[in-house]
């Protein structure tokens, strides 16, 4: 699914939570939309499924495969998150 195939991605994006309960602070949903890697935090029902239908957007921007892996794959846990990133600057230096 290419950026055209998903008709509304950025319609909630100003959209802003006064907590995020990973961050501390306020963040608008066009982080949470993106931040996994540029698909959505996988708290996403958590955190907006009061502010309108999650279910909806979701199925509407984001592939089966992309849903599978976002909502029903195990977050990686505090240590598991640190080595995802210090693979991804490894990967990112590589490029370099
Ligand atoms: S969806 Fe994720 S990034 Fe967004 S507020 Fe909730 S925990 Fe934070």
């Amino acid at each position: 699914m290419t950026a055209p195939d998903r008709p509304t991605l950025t319609l909630h994006d100003e959209r802003e939570k006064w907590r995020c309960p990973q961050l501390g602070g306020p963040v608008h949903f066009e982080y949470c939309r993106r931040m996994n890697r540029n698909l959505p935090c996988h708290q996403l029902y958590k955190c907006w499924s009061e502010e309108f239908d999650v279910d909806d957007y979701v199925k509407q921007n984001f592939t089966e495969e992309e849903i599978v892996n976002v909502f029903h794959t195990p977050p990686l846990g505090r240590v598991g998150t640190i080595f995802d990133v210090l693979r991804r600057v490894e990967e990112a230096k590589k490029k370099q």
